[in-house]
């Protein structure tokens, strides 16, 4: 199970430092606050939830997986597929999951409370993708292990779905934008930079959109794919209203005691 992290970790910081550098090399827009601050709070929040991850399940949803197999517990322990499709019903049948947790999170308004922070960034690039709350990461780590057991999901699939997540929230999240003819090809099937930048607009409809993190399929099939926003893209007003945007609201204690404070 280490190889298994370590190859994980050296992924993730892969596709990190390539979407870094697009940033730096052509970036989409500015900053409202210096990137210094910005990024060591919204590590500091990824190391955090990370944390409680590990406490809450020490051998991760891996480890789930493992044990649903050693008790054949889940729908793929009774019903006899070929393994390949199985990994690929898994995976789809998680992130159609996670597209109805992120929606659920916009409108239970306890949910929102959480998920909020992420949305208070007052810019949105690759350490975005990092900036989720750690009771958002608890709940959604309760969540997949529940889905894992009922689909009896294998090892393999579980963790090709955690990487591509992870992966796709660090290029979904970039600061980069795609050529105009790219955007429309690329959309058609995956949730783009700047679908995702419609997502985190401070007008609710836009931010009631494209709630995918990988592919855009579910929020057309479920009528919550938006295009586009009012405002072009360089001038949509991202953040949160209610949070304005300075150096403090990205210091770690005032992104974690958030939820409390509103
Ligand atoms: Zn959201
Ligand atoms: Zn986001």
């Amino acid at each position: 199970m280490a190889s298994i992290e370590s190859y994980r970790l050296l992924v993730f910081l892969g596709i990190f430092a390539v979407m870094g550098l697009l940033e730096l090399w052509l970036p989409a827009r500015n900053a409202p606050v210096n990137k210094r601050y910005r990024w060591t709070g919204n590590w500091l929040i990824m190391v955090s939830g990370a944390l409680v991850a590990r406490v809450l399940l020490p051998f991760g949803l891996v480890g789930v997986s493992m044990w649903a197999e050693a008790n054949q517990i889940g729908l793929l322990h009774v019903i006899e597929l070929p393994s390949w499709i199985g990994i690929v019903l898994c995976i789809l049948a998680l992130d159609l999951a996670i597209y109805w947790q992120h929606r659920l999170f916009h409108q239970v308004p306890l949910l929102w409370r959480i998920h909020h922070m992420h949305h208070a960034d007052s810019h949105v690039d690759t350490t975005t993708g990092l900036r989720f709350h750690p009771i958002e990461i608890a709940l959604s780590l309760v969540y997949k292990g529940i889905l894992i057991l009922l689909f009896g999901a294998p090892a393999v699939a579980v963790v090709l779905f955690e990487m591509l997540l992870n992966g796709f929230a660090l290029f979904n999240h970039a600061n980069i934008r795609l050529a105009p003819r790219w955007e429309s090809m690329v959309s058609k099937v995956w949730i783009t930079q700047h679908l995702h930048r419609i997502h985190h607009s401070q007008v609710m409809a836009e931010s009631n959109a494209n709630f995918g993190f990988s592919i855009s399929i579910w929020d057309r099939i479920f009528g919550s794919f938006k295009s586009t926003a009012s405002l072009p893209d360089e001038r949509i007003n991202l953040g949160q209203q209610d949070t304005p945007h300075t150096q403090e609201n990205s210091h770690v204690i005032k992104l974690l005691t958030m939820p409390f404070r509103r």
